[in-house]
């Protein structure tokens, strides 16, 4: 206790509140739309520079953009703890940082620019104190997270070529509960067209399918497959499903039309892979083109993997008892109400991936905000859960 004690206030004294704030506005100063992160990527490259860490720009299939990575090895062997953000932002107009009281404000403050930062802030914690008894640090950042302008591509990049830690955290703006487990995600639209020319339809020949009839019965069959899939439920993450947001057909009343379209998403739960959800999907289009005569082509877009935590996992332990240690209380477990990086991780690699991150609010708006005491404290939770969960130290 006395060990933990000394520890956690060595680590306190070692994150700079002011050196923070500062590399956060210099970060956020810099425009990040997703896909257009060069600029931003090269300036947090630049800082680390001067922070005198070794840099590495893997391109990870977007060279406009390389990411940013750095190892901090304690030099002796033990677990890697990697600390990952995406630098991009979504494409709204770009407002400039700025510090009010507890608040810095601006594009990427709360999503995730600044909880960036503050991942950056507990490395140098790491090695100014040389707290870190074994393993070592991964700290990666890239672009290409946010839909629709990309879709993690350059992360599932990194992760496939091994840039990867025993376990990840991920500063996204989510400081309350701790998510456990969520949804996986992907986008459909169905396209159904006939043969032949748009008639009235007096004029419309007998041997032609109706593609609104078709999309009726489209309709009707992913309804039966929806309540197949209520049967898959998560007590906190809800059920598999599969919805319709859309559907159009026709010009006018009287118009024998050529193509119907739907649009929707489907969700599914831990333990089902992607490969089998678009499968099962392409399956009952098809049974369906064939017997009514129609064409059906389709668009799957896979969004991000399910997610699954194991709480009993060291690297989470470790994590819980290092909230408490800085928090006095422990961390609630609850779903994860959106899809993140954390579910690539586990998708990819099954590498336990916790997110974690600053109070912030105003993501996905032009009046994003995060709290400079809360990003204070994320350093300090990063710094000291890489102590017990690399250098196996009991908190
Ligand atoms: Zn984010």
């Amino acid at each position: 206790m006395k060990r933990t004690n000394e520890l956690v206030g060595k680590l306190r004294r070692a994150i700079n509140r002011e050196r923070l704030v500062e590399t956060a506005v210099r970060f956020l100063s810099v425009p990040s739309p997703t896909g257009d992160g060069g600029k931003a990527s090269d300036c947090l490259a630049q800082i680390l520079t001067e922070d005198g860490f070794r840099v590495e720009r893997p391109e990870a299939g977007h060279p406009s953009a390389p990411a940013v990575v750095v190892r901090f090895d304690s030099g002796k062997a033990g677990q890697v703890l990697q600390f990952n953000g995406h630098l991009d932002t979504v494409h709204l107009p770009f407002v400039p940082p700025q510090v009010s009281g507890d608040r810095i404000t601006g594009s990427g403050a709360s999503d995730m620019k600044a909880g960036l930062i503050a991942a950056v802030e507990a490395l140098r914690a790491l090695r100014d104190t040389q707290a870190l008894s074994s393993g070592s640090i991964l700290l990666t950042a890239h672009d290409l997270h946010e839909a629709p302008w990309g879709f993690g591509q350059q992360l599932d990049r990194l992760i496939q070529d091994g840039c990867v830690g025993n376990a990840v955290l991920i500063p996204e703006p989510l400081c309350h509960p701790l998510p456990v487990v969520g949804r996986g995600a992907a986008t459909w639209k169905a396209t159904i067209r006939r043969d032949g020319a748009p008639v009235h339809e007096v004029m419309r020949p007998g041997d032609q399918p109706s593609v609104i009839a078709a999309g009726a019965e489209l309709v009707r069959r992913l309804d039966q497959l929806n309540s197949r899939l209520a049967t898959q439920s998560d007590p906190m993450a809800g059920s598999a499903s599969v919805f319709i947001g859309q559907i159009h057909s026709g010009e006018i009343y009287n118009q024998y039309p050529q193509e119907c379209w739907l649009e929707g998403t489907r969700r599914w739960l831990p333990g089902t892979a992607r490969q089998s959800v678009e499968t099962e999907f392409r399956a009952l289009l098809s049974g369906l083109e064939k017997e009514k005569g129609v064409t059906i082509t389709a668009d799957f877009r896979f969004i991000r993997d399910a997610f699954f935590l194991d709480q009993q996992h060291p690297f989470v332990r470790a994590f819980q008892a290092c909230y408490q240690e800085i928090s006095d209380k422990p961390l609630p477990i609850g779903p994860k109400p959106f899809v993140d990086d954390g579910n690539s991780f586990w998708g990819l690699a099954q590498i336990p991936a916790i997110t974690h991150g600053p109070r912030a609010g105003g993501q996905h708006t032009v009046n994003e905000w995060v709290s400079i005491d809360d990003l204070v404290r994320v350093a300090q939770l990063y710094a000291l859960t890489a102590v017990a969960f690399c250098g196996e130290e009991i908190i």
